[in-house]
């Protein structure tokens, strides 16, 4: 029986990458348009993906964008709330769930974020290539394209394509620059003079050239050599992490042959002997019958049939065009499909692992410590510090004053007039230093500092614990603990 062994044998593949030639310089890849089950289920799946992309940019709540990562003014909106640097513990939290997510994720289904989520593989494969079908053609013909000389055909080509891929390049860009900095902005500076939003427009232009460079010239490459994920396959897949995988115990040993007919005839074999040589190397022969279409198909110009590679992005193209193969030949579908390499050598499929059980556990406390923690932010938060360096002081009412400095952070999209209340004991006041009346500002913060006032009689001794009630538009939004001094009894 052919094993994983036999097949990687050979590594000498894994020395170079498919799209760079021995001088260094860079293979093309034509890839053949790809058509069947999977790639219709792609397709739909950019639709809904589209739908999200460009629309949520759109929503709004409460008048606030539904989402905002405004990292260079360090405003982030998520499901219309806000949060400040104050909440940088919840987003550091969440960056650990992502993170350990896309672990899990890669660990049990290996690369499939790449092929089916990643925006780049989504624009490049759904949208800038489907384009390029449409007007190149599909791969034989995008290559005579090139080789060509320059006419009208080719020039009106060339330039209609690069438009609409720098055109679509905007529309990524200004989708882009929507959820940094919001749609109101972008709208802003496309509509109003340029002298307005010079440096908006220069981002602008910088997403587009940088979108239209990565789709229209970079393409593969920054599956194959850029992106830091693809680099950590090695160290996340393990044997029982499903990939894209050519069967290797059904496929070989390969060969040319189709419909029970072996099409490749070894020039020794005699005429008279060909049958008997035809049903014996047939019977000997695995179900792949080398037509290489899905190397043809594969936007990264791999052969899967090498098995699991760097440079693969579960983009699925091969699976079709293969199960295409078998349908013709009689064969039964699935010689590349998604399976670990546990379950091709030994049909065993164990998702459960003590690894997976790990990652998932580690997932479930973070997932619960965030809930937690978010459920405990407040979209107000003030603080009172007492005023160092001063002592109580007693007035001649009878009672006891102590400095504070206060803080106040709003977190929400409305500017709040803030009023103090004492709730223990009930009888403190509040003098508010300069006498105006506390206010913060939509997603501000604002400082001042207030006299405290306690009757002396209300005080049980030299140090205190009061409750302060904040209140906005008569309405309590938050109880805020602090230390008050009195005279030692
Ligand atoms: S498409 Fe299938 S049959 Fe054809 S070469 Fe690839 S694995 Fe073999
Ligand atoms: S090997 Fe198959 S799944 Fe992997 S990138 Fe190529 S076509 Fe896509």
């Amino acid at each position: 029986m052919p094993s994983n062994q036999n097949i990687q044998n050979d590594e000498q593949f894994r020395d170079k990458i498919s799209t760079v030639d021995k001088s260094g310089k860079r293979i093309w890849i034509y890839p053949k348009k790809p058509s069947g089950k999977f790639t219709n289920y792609r397709i739909w799946l950019s639709y809904l993906y589209f739908v999200i992309l460009f629309g949520l940019p759109f929503i709004k709540v409460n008048g606030v964008p539904f989402i905002l990562i405004n990292i260079l003014e360090r405003n982030f909106i998520l499901f219309g709330l806000h949060f400040g640097p104050q909440d940088f513990y919840l987003f550091a939290i969440a960056m650990l769930i992502l993170l350990v997510f896309i672990i899990l994720f890669t660990v049990v289904f290996g690369r499939l974020f790449c092929g089916w989520i990643c925006p780049q593989t989504i624009f490049m494969e759904l949208v800038y290539r489907r384009i390029e079908y449409a007007i190149d053609g599909d791969y034989t013909a995008q290559r005579r394209l090139d080789a060509a000389p320059w006419n009208a055909g080719k020039i009106i080509k060339r330039v209609s394509k690069q438009f609409i891929f720098f055109g679509i390049a905007v529309l990524i860009s200004n989708t882009f620059l929507a959820y940094i900095i919001g749609l109101d902005e972008v709208i802003k500076i496309i509509q109003e003079p340029i002298s307005m939003h010079t440096g908006g427009f220069i981002a602008m232009i910088i997403f587009s050239v940088v979108f239209y460079v990565v789709f229209a010239r970079l393409r593969e490459q920054v599956c194959t050599t850029i992106c830091p994920y693809g680099r950590l396959q090695g160290v996340m897949l393990d044997n029982r992490s499903l990939v894209v995988a050519y069967d290797f115990v059904r496929g070989e040993p390969r060969g040319k042959i189709q419909k029970n007919k072996i099409i490749a005839q070894p020039s020794a074999v005699l005429a008279n002997d060909a049958e008997d040589y035809f049903t014996s190397v047939q019977n000997k022969l695995g179900d792949c019958i080398d037509c290489k279409l899905c190397i043809h198909v594969c936007p990264t110009g791999i052969d899967i049939r090498n098995g699991t590679q760097l440079e693969c992005v579960n983009c699925t193209a091969c699976m079709d065009a293969c199960d295409e193969v078998m349908e013709k030949v009689e064969r039964p579908k699935g010689l590349i499909r998604l399976d670990s390499i546990e379950g091709i050598e030994k049909g065993e499929h164990k998702l459960f692992t003590a690894r997976t059980m790990a990652y998932s556990a580690v997932l479930l406390i973070l997932i619960g410590v965030e809930v937690v923690l978010f459920s405990l932010r407040s979209d107000v938060e003030v603080l009172f510090l007492r005023t160092g360096g001063l002592l109580a002081q007693e007035q001649a009412d009878g009672s006891i004053s102590n400095l504070y400095n206060y803080q106040m952070i709003n977190k929400t999209a409305d500017s709040l007039s803030i009023e103090f209340k004492m709730l223990e004991p009930e009888s403190g006041t509040f003098e508010i230093i300069g006498g105006k009346k506390p206010a913060v500002g939509k997603n501000n913060k604002s400082e001042g500092a207030v006299f405290i006032k306690i009757p002396k009689d209300k005080l049980e001794g030299g140090k205190n614990t009061i409750l302060i009630g904040v209140y906005a538009d008569g309405k309590l939004i938050t109880k805020v603990k602090t230390t008050f001094f009195g005279p030692m009894k």
